[in-house]
């Protein structure tokens, strides 16, 4: 498996950078499990996570 990417604490979208590109945020975790995929963030999946946009997101993090 490939190193493991980082998420950020706040909205748990994958971030490639040193800012979330979805919530700015700048905390991160590499200590997260499950993947989720938001193709439609009108979806019951990202209404019951609080996904503001589409994209992937980690489903829980330490
Ligand atoms: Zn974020």
């Amino acid at each position: 498996m490939a190193v493991k990417r980082k998420v950020c604490v706040q909205c748990h979208a994958f971030v490639e950078g040193s800012k979330c590109p979805v919530c700015g945020g700048t905390q991160f975790s590499t200590e997260w499990r499950g993947r989720v995929f938001i193709l439609r963030r009108e979806s019951r999946v990202a209404a019951f996570m609080g996904i503001p946009q589409e994209g992937e997101y980690a489903i829980r993090i330490r």
